[in-house]
This record gives structure tokens, C-alpha cells and sequence, in this order.
């Protein structure tokens, strides 16, 4: 009795003893699991490694890790090895989940038992003698089936569905965390990508200011490969260091609700608006993150946009003098040029009426060139003429040169091309060159002689060019890429804009031509270079030669000159000038005190010749120009139109009229042609 109690005894101690060996042993493995699982956080490896590993230590032939999509999706194998594997990667059809489909919906174990009696039940459209499927469940949620078949030791014992349980919820919780990396992943490479694509720069800087992150458009703005953008010093990298942008991370540190700031750095050679606001979070605790905007072209816009209302002002005031002074011109140089034709008593005389006259003219072409340079409409393409421009540019700019004491050389090459364009903007465009020429030359404060050359000529691919070369200290080498952008300016505050060389270059760059810096050292050169006109591109050049009655030569032996003339104006010194003009071999002017008396003297009788300012008011609203033509139409070619109004509208007004046309101040000779003209058709 006693052997046999020891040796039941014995038994048992071994029997604890082995199901101690074997519970070690299974505790290693699941360690040994948790630590393979533990390596990574892609779900692919994981359940692949899952599968294999339930394989060994289990003891079955064969293993599926089935996972459930969104809500309604089938089940999907996600792994499969041993007898199962080809089933990785498919999608089980209803018919074909079983007791997997159960052990998901019941959340509960589900087993099936070998039964000899029986055909062999199917798993996922396998015949198997057993199997068993645990359900993945972690944090409150079923996402699949951990399913193994045919255990090779006979029936599932209970040990071994404590373990699949086991295992399948180790695998479950690690799954999930990787579903949860994986989608922080997927949120976090969207907003790489949105941070990628602003078009604002945006840098988030440490508690030293150093760029921990930044995106690919502060990469561009800084000129500089994304990755070397990381732990630059962002406000000294961006500005070339500032109190203000100082002032303004501290503000954002300290959580201080700050508007952003509108900053021009020399560094970038760009206007820049920087906002910053703090960063939160333990680990960024001091770091603010900085939206760095180029405002350089909107700013340079909205300047642009003031400068042209300035200049519409302008304009009309401009417009409006410029009005009131052509007729004093014209009777002043009329009459002095009128005097010498007549023959003054002596040269002494004679040259002083000479000095007048071309005093007076003079007047009216700075005049008309102001207006040229106020005026700013809308582009007004047609041919024009770089010689033109170069010297109407000389008779605005000739005063301060020789204030100065700038010597001006200038070369124009004759037979110059045509160029399409607009004649102001590109007026403004030789402008600029020529004062930035002579700021530069004034500048220069050495014994030479202060000296700016300016040429005209066709270069190489026919490319019309204006030349502007000055002897200025020329162009330093670290400036040279800035000068054309808006605001880059070496000048004193309130000297210069720092907008010439920008405005100008978009007026030539719109033209479809290029403005260039030809020398930079020893004096600079600008070059201004647009393709020629084509031959059947408009014929603006020849616009003034054909407007009805103007002169085409001023020569002849004794022209034709009409007896009876109509004179509509209502300038007295204009009168007197054209009665002197006209009051010679029986020659008669009739100048009645307003337009409405010029009416009625139309109505009772003829005449040979009509000059008048079409503007003067017959009646409210109607104009002397309007009733001629209206009623007695015949007369348009007998009619001169004189206007110091020289508006773009009623420039066009008055050409579409049909009749001759003359501008105040205008030459003697020039009016005498038209009516001699108008007389010779008469008689012939
Ligand atoms: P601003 O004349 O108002 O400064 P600009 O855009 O016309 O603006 O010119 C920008 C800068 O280019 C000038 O400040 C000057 O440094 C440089 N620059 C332009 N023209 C010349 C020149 N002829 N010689 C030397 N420097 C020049």
C-alpha cells in the first residue's frame, strides 16, 4: 500500500513537473513571439509572422490570419502558411468563411472536432480534420480571426485553445497599434504634402531660432536644397539677421498676440511679410513656427497701381496747362516768326525775334512733352522710333544734365527700324536708364569728366537697341542680381524707389524684348533691345504725314493763298497773329467775337478758308466743329481745326472729322502749306 502511494506520488511530481517544463516552455515562445512581434509596426510583417509562428507552435499543418475590412467588406486572408498558404492575399467568398466568419461575428472561439462519421468539414473551401479560430480582438474591437487546422497530435486539447486564445490576442493588440501607426503615417505624409505645396514659406524654429522644419517653398525662397535649410538660423538666413524678426519670435514665445511684419531683406532681395505663431508641446516647448510670405510683386503692384493714379492726376492737370499754355505759344512764336518775314530793320533785331521764336517753340515742345510722360492710359501699340524717343528723352532730362554738368554724347544710327510698341511706356523706359545714368555719374565725385553716351542701332538678329553708357562707378558684382528686382535700391532713403529698373524691365519684357546690363564695371551700360517691326506690322511712323492737309514739302515758287478767311477763335493773341499772317495782298480775316456770330456769318456769305477751334461752343453742348460739318459738310475741305488740346480722345475726335488738323504751338510754314493747299485746289 505504501509503494503504491509513493509511487503515485512520484507520478504526480512528475506529472507537475512535466506540465511545469511544458508551461515554461510555452511561456518562452509567446515571449519569443511578443518579441518578434514587437520588432516592427507593418502590419504586412506581422501578420505574415503570425502565421508562421502558430504553425510550430501549435503543432498544426495550417494557419490563416483573416482580417475584417470597413463594415460590410469581406473577409480578407491576410496571411496563410502551411497547408493554407495559397489562400494569402484572397478575399473569402460567404460560402467560404465558416467558422471563421463565426469566431469574428460571435467574437467567441469557435472549434470544430474530427468526427470519423462525417465527410471532412472545409475551412475556406480546405478539407480539414480539425481546426479551431480565435478571434483578434483588442481595445474593444474584433478585426479578424487567427485560424489554425489539423492539429498532428490528434483533437485540439484544451492547453492548446488556451494558447491560440493567447496568442491571438497578443497578435490582435500588436495589429492594432500598427493600424494605428499606419494612419498616423498616412495623416502625417498628407500634411507633408499640403505643407509641401503652400506656396508660403514656413519654417518651425527652435528655442535658439535654429530651423528644425521647413518646407520645400522656404527651400526655394531661401535658393537652397530643402535638407541644408534644417538648423540654419532662420531669421539671419532670411533677413540677414533683424531686431524685428527678434522681436517678433519673442512676442510669438511668449504666446503675445502679434500682427506680422512687412520686411525688405537685402539678403533675398525681396519684401517679405514673416508671422509667427508659438508651438506647443513638450518637446517644442520655446519653438515658434514661421510663415515667411514674398510679397515682393504684390507690394510692387500695389505701388504701381498708386503710381498710376498719381500719374492720371497728373495728367490731367498736366493736360489742362499744357491746354492753356499752347495758345500764348502760338501767338508768341507766330508772331516772331511772322516779324522776321517781314524783315526786321536790323540783325541785331533779327536775332532776337530769332531767340523768341525759337524760344516759344521750344516751350511748346517741353510742353508736349510732359503731356507725353503724364499721360498713362492703357498700351498704345503702334511703330515707333527709337531715335524719337532718345531725343524727346533729351529734351526732358537736357536741363538737368546741364545742371549737372553731365556731357551727353549722343549717336543715332540713321535707317534705324521701326519697333512695335507703346511709344510712352518705352519712353519711360529710356528715361529711367538716362536718370539712373545720371545719378550715377553725379555720384562719382572724382576729376573726370561726367559723361553719358547714348546710342541707337540694329544688332544681330535684327534686334533694335538704345544704348545707355555712363562713366559712374559702375555696378558692384553682389548687386548685379538685385538691381531689377522692385525695391532694390542702393540709394538714400527717399532718394531713390528701387522701382525704375523693375518697372522698366516689365515694360520691355512685355514689349517681347530685353533689358539688359551690358557692363557692369568701369561705368554701366544698359542695353534696351526689341525685335524690329515687321514691314506689314501697322504703319504708325507715317501716321502725321497722312493726316488730310498736312504739308508734304514747304517748297514751291509763289503759292496759292485764299482771299476771305473765317478765323473761329476766341484767343485774341491768337487773332492777332493770324490777321498779321494772312493780312497781306488783299487778303481778308474775319474774326468774330464767339463761334455763334461765326455761324450767322456762314449763313449770309462764302469763304475761301476756314481756321477754327473746333472746341469753341456754338450753343451748350455743341461745338463750332460739329454744326460746320453738320451744315454745310462742303466745307471740310476748307476747314483748318487749331487745337492746343492735345487729349488722346479728342485727338481722334478730331481726325476722324475729315479735315485738316494742326497742333498748337504750330510753325507758320505749316499753316501757310494747308492753305495754300486748300486755296491751289480751289482754283484749279
Ligand atoms: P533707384 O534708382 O530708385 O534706386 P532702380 O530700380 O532704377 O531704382 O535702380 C536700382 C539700383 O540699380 C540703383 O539703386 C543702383 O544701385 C543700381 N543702378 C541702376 N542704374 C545704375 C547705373 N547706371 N550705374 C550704377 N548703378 C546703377
Amino acid at each position: 500500500g505504501q509503494r503504491r502511494a509513493a509511487r503515485r506520488t512520484i507520478q504526480e511530481v512528475e506529472s507537475v513537473r512535466y506540465e511545469l517544463a511544458r508551461r515554461l516552455g510555452e511561456l518562452f515562445s509567446l515571449q519569443e513571439l511578443a518579441y518578434l512581434l514587437s520588432e516592427s509596426l507593418q502590419l504586412d510583417r506581422i501578420v505574415t509572422q503570425v502565421a508562421r509562428y502558430v504553425i510550430r507552435f501549435l503543432d498544426v499543418k495550417g494557419s490563416v490570419v483573416a482580417l475584417t475590412g470597413d463594415a460590410g467588406a469581406p473577409i480578407r486572408v491576410a496571411a496563410a502558411d502551411g497547408s493554407f498558404a495559397t489562400l494569402a492575399g484572397r478575399t473569402l467568398q460567404p460560402d467560404e468563411a465558416g467558422i471563421i466568419a463565426k469566431a469574428i461575428a460571435e467574437e467567441r472561439l469557435q472549434v470544430i472536432e474530427p468526427n470519423p462519421r462525417e465527410a471532412l468539414p472545409r475551412v475556406a473551401g480546405f478539407e480539414v480534420q480539425s481546426a479551431a479560430a480565435a478571434p483578434l480582438r483588442a481595445h474593444g474591437t474584433t478585426v479578424g480571426a487567427l485560424v489554425v487546422a489539423d492539429h498532428t497530435g490528434g483533437p485540439f486539447r484544451d492547453e492548446d485553445l488556451r494558447l491560440l486564445s493567447t496568442v491571438a490576442t497578443h497578435a490582435a493588440i500588436v495589429l492594432a497599434n500598427a493600424r494605428f501607426f499606419d494612419l498616423i503615417r498616412a495623416g502625417k505624409e498628407q500634411w507633408e504634402t499640403t505643407f509641401d505645396a503652400l506656396t508660403e514659406g514656413i519654417a518651425v524654429a527652435d528655442e535658439n531660432g535654429r530651423v528644425r522644419r521647413a518646407n520645400r517653398a522656404l527651400a526655394d525662397l531661401l535658393q537652397r536644397p530643402l535638407p541644408s535649410v534644417i538648423g540654419l538660423d532662420l531669421s539671419a538666413e532670411v533677413v540677414g539677421d533683424s531686431p524685428d524678426v527678434s522681436t517678433l519670435f519673442a512676442a510669438a514665445r511668449a504666446g503675445a498676440q502679434r500682427a506680422g511684419i512687412t520686411i525688405q531683406s537685402d539678403r533675398l532681395g525681396r519684401l517679405l511679410r514673416i508671422t509667427a505663431a508659438p508651438l506647443r508641446g513638450a518637446e517644442s516647448d520655446g519653438w515658434v513656427v514661421a510663415l515667411v510670405e514674398d510679397v515682393t510683386e504684390q507690394k510692387a503692384l500695389e505701388t504701381q497701381l498708386i503710381q498710376n493714379e498719381k500719374m492720371v492726376a497728373v495728367g490731367q492737370l498736366v493736360s489742362g496747362v499744357a491746354h492753356e499754355l499752347n495758345n500764348p505759344l502760338t501767338s508768341i512764336a507766330g508772331l516772331s516768326e511772322f516779324l522776321l518775314e517781314q524783315g526786321a530793320p536790323n540783325e541785331r533785331e533779327r536775332e532776337h525775334l530769332r531767340v523768341i521764336q525759337e524760344q516759344a517753340e521750344r516751350a511748346g515742345r517741353i510742353v508736349r512733352n510732359l503731356l507725353t510722360f503724364a499721360r498713362k492710359g492703357p498700351a498704345d501699340y503702334g511703330d515707333v522710333d527709337f531715335n524719337d524717343i532718345v531725343q524727346r528723352t533729351i529734351m526732358l532730362i537736357g536741363y538737368e544734365l546741364k545742371l549737372r554738368d553731365v556731357q551727353l554724347e549722343i549717336r543715332l544710327s540713321p535707317n534705324l527700324p521701326a519697333v512695335r510698341g507703346d511709344r510712352y511706356e518705352l519712353q519711360q523706359v529710356v528715361l529711367n536708364l538716362v536718370t539712373n545714368a545720371v545719378h550715377a555719374v553725379a555720384d562719382n565725385p572724382g576729376e573726370k569728366p561726367r559723361r553719358i553716351v547714348l546710342s541707337t542701332g540694329v544688332s544681330q538678329g535684327n534686334q533694335v537697341f538704345v544704348r545707355v553708357e555712363d562713366n559712374g562707378p559702375g555696378i558692384a558684382p553682389e548687386h548685379l542680381s538685385h538691381i531689377f528686382s522692385p525695391f532694390f535700391t542702393t540709394k538714400d532713403e527717399g532718394q531713390g524707389t528701387g522701382l525704375g529698373l523693375s518697372i522698366s524691365f516689365g515694360i520691355v519684357e512685355r514689349h517681347g524684348g530685353r533689358l539688359s546690363v551690358e557692363r557692369s564695371a568701369g561705368g554701366a551700360v544698359f542695353l534696351m533691345a526689341l525685335p524690329a517691326a515687321t514691314r506689314d506690322g501697322g504703319a504708325a511712323q507715317g501716321a502725321r504725314a497722312s493726316w488730310p492737309g498736312t504739308p508734304q514739302s514747304e517748297a514751291g515758287a509763289e503759292p496759292p493763298s485764299p482771299k476771305d478767311i473765317l478765323l473761329v477763335d476766341e484767343d485774341p493773341a491768337v487773332q492777332r497773329m493770324i490777321r498779321a499772317l494772312f493780312s497781306r495782298n488783299g487778303q481778308r480775316v474775319e474774326a468774330p467775337p464767339d463761334a455763334e456770330e461765326a455761324v450767322r456769318r456762314l449763313e449770309s456769305r462764302s469763304f475761301d478758308l476756314i481756321i477754327a477751334d473746333p472746341r469753341a461752343a456754338v450753343s451748350a453742348g455743341e461745338s463750332f466743329a460739329t454744326v460746320l460739318l453738320k451744315r454745310w459738310p462742303e466745307l471740310r475741305s476748307k476747314t483748318v481745326l487749331v487745337t492746343g488740346d492735345v487729349r488722346p480722345e479728342i485727338n481722334e475726335w478730331l481726325m476722324g472729322l475729315g479735315c485738316s488738323y494742326l497742333q498748337k504751338p504750330f510753325r507758320i510754314a505749316e499753316l501757310k502749306a494747308i492753305a495754300s493747299k486748300i486755296a491751289g485746289s480751289q482754283s484749279s
